[in-house]
Protein backbone atom coordinates (compact mmCIF):
# COMPACT_ATOMS: atom_id res chain seq x y z
CA UNK A 1 0.00 0.00 0.00
CA UNK A 2 2.91 2.10 0.13
CA UNK A 3 4.40 3.41 -2.71
CA UNK A 4 7.01 1.37 -4.07
CA UNK A 5 10.33 2.83 -2.89
CA UNK A 6 8.90 4.16 0.56
CA UNK A 7 8.14 0.34 0.70
CA UNK A 8 11.73 -0.08 0.04
CA UNK A 9 12.97 2.03 2.70
CA UNK A 10 10.92 0.69 5.21
CA UNK A 11 11.98 -2.99 4.33
CA UNK A 12 15.33 -2.04 4.58
CA UNK A 13 15.24 -0.77 8.27
CA UNK A 14 13.91 -3.88 9.63
CA UNK A 15 17.14 -5.92 8.56
CA UNK A 16 18.88 -3.92 11.31
CA UNK A 17 18.70 -5.68 14.79
CA UNK A 18 15.64 -5.39 17.01
CA UNK A 19 13.56 -3.21 14.49
CA UNK A 20 10.09 -4.25 13.32
CA UNK A 21 7.14 -3.08 10.93
CA UNK A 22 6.54 0.06 13.65
CA UNK A 23 9.82 1.50 14.28
CA UNK A 24 10.74 0.67 10.30
CA UNK A 25 7.84 2.68 9.37
CA UNK A 26 8.50 5.64 12.07
CA UNK A 27 11.90 6.24 10.76
CA UNK A 28 11.39 5.88 7.15
CA UNK A 29 8.59 8.72 7.42
CA UNK A 30 11.35 11.08 9.91
CA UNK A 31 13.68 10.46 7.08
CA UNK A 32 11.40 11.53 4.74
CA UNK A 33 10.61 15.00 6.65
CA UNK A 34 14.89 15.57 6.97
CA UNK A 35 16.50 18.16 4.69
CA UNK A 36 18.10 17.55 1.59
CA UNK A 37 21.91 18.19 3.53
CA UNK A 38 21.44 16.20 6.18
CA UNK A 39 19.52 13.09 4.13
CA UNK A 40 22.53 13.42 1.68
CA UNK A 41 25.02 12.89 4.59
CA UNK A 42 23.30 9.74 6.19
CA UNK A 43 22.78 8.19 3.05
CA UNK A 44 26.48 8.80 2.12
CA UNK A 45 27.68 7.63 5.47
CA UNK A 46 25.73 4.46 4.77
CA UNK A 47 27.89 3.86 1.26
CA UNK A 48 31.19 4.96 2.50
CA UNK A 49 30.91 2.88 6.03
CA UNK A 50 31.48 -0.47 4.31
CA UNK A 51 34.35 0.64 1.77
CA UNK A 52 36.67 2.51 4.43
CA UNK A 53 36.06 0.29 7.50
CA UNK A 54 38.77 -2.58 7.26
CA UNK A 55 40.69 -4.47 10.15
CA UNK A 56 43.49 -3.23 11.55
CA UNK A 57 47.00 -5.26 9.96
CA UNK A 58 48.09 -5.33 13.81
CA UNK A 59 45.51 -5.65 15.96
CA UNK A 60 42.27 -7.11 13.75
CA UNK A 61 40.17 -4.35 15.15
CA UNK A 62 38.30 -1.93 12.96
CA UNK A 63 39.51 1.37 11.37
CA UNK A 64 39.71 3.13 8.50
CA UNK A 65 43.09 4.38 8.75
CA UNK A 66 46.03 2.19 7.50
CA UNK A 67 46.83 1.27 11.28
CA UNK A 68 44.32 1.71 14.26
CA UNK A 69 44.57 4.58 16.34
CA UNK A 70 44.83 2.24 19.40
CA UNK A 71 48.14 0.61 17.73
CA UNK A 72 49.45 3.77 16.84
CA UNK A 73 48.63 5.64 20.05
CA UNK A 74 52.59 5.87 22.49
CA UNK A 75 51.08 6.91 25.09
CA UNK A 76 49.84 3.66 25.71
CA UNK A 77 51.22 0.84 27.37
CA UNK A 78 53.10 -1.81 25.55
CA UNK A 79 52.44 -4.30 29.08
CA UNK A 80 48.79 -5.55 28.83
CA UNK A 81 46.92 -7.24 25.66
CA UNK A 82 43.38 -7.16 25.80
CA UNK A 83 42.34 -9.94 23.97
CA UNK A 84 38.53 -10.10 23.26
CA UNK A 85 36.58 -11.71 20.31
CA UNK A 86 34.78 -9.08 18.71
CA UNK A 87 35.95 -5.63 17.03
CA UNK A 88 32.81 -4.17 18.86
CA UNK A 89 34.47 -5.12 22.25
CA UNK A 90 37.41 -2.67 21.89
CA UNK A 91 34.84 0.32 21.73
CA UNK A 92 32.99 -1.09 24.84
CA UNK A 93 36.03 -1.11 26.71
CA UNK A 94 37.66 1.96 25.28
CA UNK A 95 34.39 3.66 26.43
CA UNK A 96 35.09 2.45 29.81
CA UNK A 97 38.47 4.55 29.77
CA UNK A 98 40.22 2.40 32.63
CA UNK A 99 42.47 0.33 30.27
CA UNK A 100 45.62 2.14 28.55
CA UNK A 101 47.03 -1.00 27.20
CA UNK A 102 46.73 -2.57 23.42
CA UNK A 103 44.00 -5.05 22.15
CA UNK A 104 43.45 -7.95 20.33
CA UNK A 105 40.58 -8.85 18.46
CA UNK A 106 40.32 -12.99 17.43
CA UNK A 107 38.00 -14.22 14.68
CA UNK A 108 35.41 -15.63 17.10
CA UNK A 109 36.44 -18.59 19.61
CA UNK A 110 37.41 -22.21 19.63
CA UNK A 111 34.17 -24.33 18.81
CA UNK A 112 34.67 -27.95 18.18
CA UNK A 113 31.25 -28.58 17.90
CA UNK A 114 30.77 -25.88 15.14
CA UNK A 115 34.04 -27.09 13.37
CA UNK A 116 35.55 -24.04 15.00
CA UNK A 117 39.34 -25.06 15.17
CA UNK A 118 42.51 -22.74 16.92
CA UNK A 119 43.32 -22.49 12.97
CA UNK A 120 40.51 -20.40 12.12
CA UNK A 121 39.99 -17.64 14.74
CA UNK A 122 43.45 -16.48 13.70
CA UNK A 123 45.50 -17.25 16.63
CA UNK A 124 48.85 -17.69 14.86
CA UNK A 125 48.51 -13.83 14.04
CA UNK A 126 48.10 -13.31 18.26
CA UNK A 127 51.00 -15.61 19.22
CA UNK A 128 53.41 -13.44 16.73
CA UNK A 129 52.79 -10.35 18.06
CA UNK A 130 52.96 -11.75 21.48
CA UNK A 131 56.88 -12.90 20.39
CA UNK A 132 56.99 -9.62 18.57
CA UNK A 133 56.03 -7.29 21.31
CA UNK A 134 56.93 -8.68 24.72
CA UNK A 135 54.10 -8.44 26.69
CA UNK A 136 53.71 -9.01 30.52
CA UNK A 137 50.19 -9.84 30.53
CA UNK A 138 47.51 -10.93 28.30
CA UNK A 139 43.84 -9.94 29.38
CA UNK A 140 41.27 -12.53 28.07
CA UNK A 141 38.07 -10.63 27.78
CA UNK A 142 35.43 -13.36 26.41
CA UNK A 143 31.52 -12.94 26.97
CA UNK A 144 30.82 -16.34 29.80
CA UNK A 145 30.62 -19.54 27.88
CA UNK A 146 31.95 -23.43 27.16
CA UNK A 147 33.34 -21.52 23.82
CA UNK A 148 34.89 -18.75 25.96
CA UNK A 149 36.53 -21.19 28.71
CA UNK A 150 37.92 -23.93 25.89
CA UNK A 151 39.39 -20.36 24.30
CA UNK A 152 40.47 -19.19 27.12
CA UNK A 153 42.48 -23.12 28.28
CA UNK A 154 43.99 -23.41 24.82
CA UNK A 155 46.03 -19.72 24.90
CA UNK A 156 46.83 -20.86 28.50
CA UNK A 157 47.74 -23.96 27.07
CA UNK A 158 50.31 -23.08 24.30
CA UNK A 159 51.65 -20.20 26.13
CA UNK A 160 52.71 -22.05 28.95
CA UNK A 161 56.38 -21.97 28.58
CA UNK A 162 56.63 -18.41 28.59
CA UNK A 163 56.75 -15.93 31.39
CA UNK A 164 53.16 -14.35 30.34
CA UNK A 165 50.66 -13.78 33.31
CA UNK A 166 47.61 -14.87 31.58
CA UNK A 167 43.87 -13.69 33.07
CA UNK A 168 40.73 -13.60 32.53
CA UNK A 169 37.99 -10.83 33.38
CA UNK A 170 35.98 -12.21 36.90
CA UNK A 171 32.43 -13.97 36.15
CA UNK A 172 30.74 -11.01 37.33
CA UNK A 173 29.52 -11.23 33.79
CA UNK A 174 26.75 -13.32 33.65
CA UNK A 175 26.69 -16.61 31.22
CA UNK A 176 25.90 -16.09 28.00
CA UNK A 177 24.62 -12.28 28.27
CA UNK A 178 26.35 -10.22 25.00
CA UNK A 179 28.84 -7.94 26.25
CA UNK A 180 27.14 -5.21 25.21
CA UNK A 181 24.14 -5.85 27.44
CA UNK A 182 26.22 -5.41 30.50
CA UNK A 183 26.67 -2.27 32.35
CA UNK A 184 29.91 -0.02 32.79
CA UNK A 185 30.18 -0.70 36.48
CA UNK A 186 30.07 -4.56 35.95
CA UNK A 187 32.22 -4.49 32.94
CA UNK A 188 35.01 -2.16 35.11
CA UNK A 189 34.65 -4.72 38.22
CA UNK A 190 34.95 -7.75 35.61
CA UNK A 191 38.04 -5.91 34.48
CA UNK A 192 39.80 -4.90 37.87
CA UNK A 193 39.10 -8.40 39.60
CA UNK A 194 40.21 -10.52 36.93
CA UNK A 195 41.72 -13.75 37.95
CA UNK A 196 44.68 -16.25 36.31
CA UNK A 197 43.43 -18.84 33.72
CA UNK A 198 43.85 -22.24 35.51
ZN1 LIG B 1 45.18 -1.91 15.68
Amino acid sequence: MYPKSLQQLIDSFKYLPGIGDKTAERMAFALMDMDEERINTFANSILTVKESIHRCPICNGLTDLDKCSICTDKSRSNDTLFVVEEPKSVFLFEKLGIFNGKYHVLNGLISPLDGINPEDIELDKLLDRIKKEKYKELILAFKPSIEGETTSRYIKRILEDTDLTITKIANGVPMGVDMEYIDAMTLERALLDRKDVE
